[in-house]
């Protein structure tokens, strides 16, 4: 059964130069490597300049990757549209009581739902805009996520049947551009041996961001 995720985007774009931040085309591009070619990904309450922005950047044909649509509306008219009831619908909440696990696979879920939020440190606990809407919660573990590897870490469980504790993390990594640069970032991510699985081309976006912070 193909798999579908939602991702509602919750980032104002309006204030930035760019129609859409770059870590979110990052990201949002990272998710469709993650979720697989049989899966769907739908990324809702896009404002039509970063409609426009991340299907331009998904225009890559690559046959590894989710299907992938763009909407301007939210995650509840999507439903509506797909006639799909709220309590097929499980919201990925770092607060939620029960930790997801491979039988959330098995037809219990036809969607799958992740704040698009940077996130952010200490967690101010966005999730709580789609937590209010009442819809079935589960928990990836007590540590942050960024969005991608909670789709990522999502997958694995519910596609690929992997125990939630089965899965090898990479917590609060540093990242080091250099001998003298480097930056701690405060998530548990997938591990990639010692490495954190990183969207490609985000290692190089901290390292502009990191020049940028410390540009007077
Ligand atoms: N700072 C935000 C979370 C940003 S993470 C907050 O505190 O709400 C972005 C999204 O990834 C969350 O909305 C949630 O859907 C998912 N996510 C991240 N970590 C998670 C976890 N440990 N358990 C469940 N979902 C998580």
């Amino acid at each position: 059964m193909p798999f579908n995720y939602v991702i509602e985007h919750m980032e104002d774009d309006e204030d930035t130069a760019r129609s859409i931040p770059p870590w979110v085309e990052l990201e949002y591009a990272h998710m469709r490597a993650l979720a697989g070619r049989d899966a769907h990904i739908h990324f809702t309450h896009l404002s039509k300049s970063s409609r426009d922005a991340l299907s331009g950047a998904f225009q890559s044909a690559s046959g590894d990757l989710a299907e992938s649509s763009c909407y301007e509306f939210g995650v509840l008219p999507l439903m509506r549209e797909k006639g799909i009831d709220l309590d097929k619908v499980c919201l990925l909440d770092p607060k939620a009581e029960t930790a997801l696990a491979p039988a959330d696979g098995d037809g219990r879920f036809e969607m799958f739902l992740f704040g698009g939020i940077l996130g952010d440190d200490p967690p101010r606990d966005r999730t709580a805009e789609l937590r209010v809407l009442g819809f079935p919660t589960r928990h990836l573990g007590p540590v942050q996520m960024t969005t991608d590897t909670a789709l990522g870490v999502t997958k694995l469980v519910v596609d690929d049947k992997i125990p939630l504790d089965k899965i090898p993390y990479v917590e609060f990594p540093t990242i080091r551009f250099n001998a003298k640069e480097s930056v701690e970032m405060p998530f548990r991510y997938i591990g990639n041996g010692k490495e954190p699985r990183l969207p490609p081309g985000m290692k190089e976006l901290l390292h502009e961001d990191l020049n940028k912070t410390f540009d007077f």
